[in-house]
């Protein structure tokens, strides 16, 4: 099938909210283009450089969402024109993002990222460290910055129950923080769950942005 059918068919399957963030991670401008000839808009991106090096030469109206590790060092690459950094991991980070946003003149959505598989190698917070985050956060009034939800990766597992209990994990996580922080701010209303292995599982415990690669695109160029 091609890219454009691809992008069909599983739109077709998202409910009405769930919005899809066709990840294009190692896939050359010509590719991505084909996507947004079918209507995609929203992309995203694992690798600062790489987002920076596609951004000029693609249209204007593409929502840019970074979704790898993200080192201080290189917000600066993706601060004046990203839509939303799904991986906020640290305070640290989340410091340089307000910083670098400042200096662009932009109010910049986060999400921050929770490590909710078995997996050590997988990238992202606890809640405790979150909660120390969101603490000093709150305190401090960053004014560039502005944390709209959560994001999680599963275990890489074909026991779809657990990938079921993390996603309800991260949930859960989500409705915490929203009642212990964000009560009375709208803004703070996203779950990004879900791949193209396990998006289905993740919408059933209630993702609103799915995050799809290889089911659009073909399998992967490299493993990352
Ligand atoms: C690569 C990647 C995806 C997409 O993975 P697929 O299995 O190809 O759909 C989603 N989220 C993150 C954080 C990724 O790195």
């Amino acid at each position: 099938m091609s890219i454009a059918e691809n992008i069909l068919k599983v739109k077709s399957e998202l409910p009405e909210g769930v919005r899809l963030v066709a990840v294009s991670k190692t896939k050359p401008a010509g590719t991505i283009l084909e996507a947004y000839k079918a209507g995609q808009r929203c992309f995203g991106e694992n690798r600062a450089q790489e987002m920076a090096a596609k951004h000029p030469v693609l249209p204007a109206d593409i929502e840019w969402h970074f979704i790898g590790h993200l080192q201080s060092n290189k917000v600066k690459y993706i601060a004046p024109f990203v839509s939303l950094i799904e991986s906020v991991d640290s305070r640290k980070l989340l410091n340089e993002i307000d910083r670098e946003a400042a200096r662009n003149h932009r109010i910049i959505p986060c999400l921050l990222q929770f490590h909710i598989a078995e997996e050590e190698t997988k990238f992202g917070l606890s809640v405790e460290e979150a909660e120390q985050l969101l603490d000093s956060y709150l305190v401090r009034q960053e004014r560039n910055i502005r944390i709209c939800g959560v994001m999680g990766m599963a275990t890489f597992t074909e026991n779809m129950e657990q990938v079921r209990k993390e996603f309800s994990h991260l949930r859960e996580i989500f409705l915490k923080l929203k009642s212990r922080y964000f009560e009375n701010d709208p803004a703070f209303c996203e779950i990004s769950m879900g791949m193209s292995d396990d998006f289905q599982t993740a919408i059933g415990e209630g993702s609103t942005m799915v995050r799809i690669g290889s089911r659009i695109f073909g399998p992967r160029n490299r493993h990352d």
